[in-house]
């Protein structure tokens, strides 16, 4: 069976855990200051700027907090991940769902006045509109692009937070679950890390248990180093993919360098159902990337997200998915495809 995604884990990361386990000291500490320096240094922020915590889902929630969200009007695009919607709801936004822009999986920003937008950028693809802030509070949600670049500025630091996951299929991971919010703001900085601590301390912030641990630390650390090798692996599969003439979404600006997160193809509704069981009958999954189930409002107010959803198969795109899995892929697609 090739799975649809997975892990690309190896022994750097069980000796680090290891040795973290090892040590005495499992909780936040010194392994989790040295992965908000190290994450901090590839992004290009300084250490007291990127804060770690327990998930993206968590970083969502407390930049939520951070901007005052109760009672305010939060935009987000209705083909994003239900974990915006949840962020919403916890935080006592009122939440305004946008469509995407034609045959396209940015948001569409068009008749929207909120105070708050949350902009993710879906499949490792950078959503423009981060880089055309206009007066609102600004939440990147990098869960699916760590590494990507607009104007060769890494996303995550355009808008007022940036929001990343290290969960077990991300571009990264620590391990299965853990976060990352920053900002080049340290003031609000600053804040997410007092957010994150509840012990011995009184005040009026609101605080809960975001930490991440030193041993989850220590493998995103090892992951962190791995991550150029990681980002090179799948842009050389999405290439075979697109040079074998699949038709897989991308980015069409020059300003934009994506990270291949995920391999979407773009064909019709009879065809993803086909090409979905072909593969499967060869024993490799493929998920449609986000359903008409799992969008965040109601399908007929955003019709091109709902287009969309009926319209897409994401296949396998991950660092150890060998080259015969990856022939094995296009060969079986381009036939259903007929290209
Ligand atoms: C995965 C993901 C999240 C949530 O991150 P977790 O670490 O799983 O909580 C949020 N937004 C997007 C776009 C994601 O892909």
């Amino acid at each position: 069976m090739i799975p649809h995604n997975r892990p690309t884990l190896g022994h750097e990361e069980s000796q680090a855990a290891a040795r973290v386990l090892s040590s005495g000291w499992i909780a936040q500490g010194e392994e989790v200051l040295a992965l908000e320096k190290e994450f901090g240094e590839y992004i290009k922020l300084p250490a007291e700027n990127v804060v770690a915590v327990s998930s993206g889902s968590a970083a969502l929630y407390m930049s939520l907090t951070i901007a005052n969200a109760k009672n305010k009007y939060v935009s987000a695009s209705a083909y994003s991940c239900r974990s915006i919607f949840n962020a919403i709801q916890l935080s006592g936004g009122i939440p305004n769902f946008l469509d995407v822009e034609e045959v396209s999986v940015n948001a569409s920003l068009k008749k929207n006045n909120a105070d708050i937008y949350i902009i993710a950028h879906m499949f490792g693809l950078p959503d423009l509109n981060v880089d055309n802030k206009r007066g609102y509070f600004l939440i990147e949600d990098a869960a699916q692009a760590l590494g990507a670049k607009i104007k060769n500025i890494q996303v995550g630091l355009f808008g007022d937070i940036g929001v990343f996951s290290l969960g077990a299929t991300k571009m990264i991971t620590s391990g299965g679950q853990g976060g990352i919010i920053l900002s080049k703001n340290r003031d609000i900085s600053d804040l997410a890390r007092k957010m994150r601590d509840y012990d011995s301390i009184v005040d009026a912030i609101p605080r809960f248990n975001f930490q991440m641990t030193d041993i989850q630390a220590a493998i995103a650390r090892e992951q962190l180093k791995k991550l150029p090798e990681f980002i090179f692996r799948r842009a050389s599969i999405f290439e075979k993919y697109q040079k074998a003439g699949l038709p897989v979404i991308d980015s069409i600006s020059q300003d934009v360098k994506p990270v291949r997160f995920r391999a979407v193809i773009f064909t019709d509704s009879a065809k993803v159902i086909s090409c979905q069981n072909a593969l499967l009958e060869s024993g490799i999954r493929s998920i449609v990337p986000v359903t008409e189930d799992e969008l965040l409002t109601t399908n007929t107010l955003v019709p091109n997200a709902a287009d969309l959803s009926k319209k897409t198969l994401s296949i396998p795109i991950y660092p150890s998915l060998s080259d015969n899995d990856v022939n094995k892929i296009i060969s079986i697609c381009s036939k259903v495809l007929k290209i």
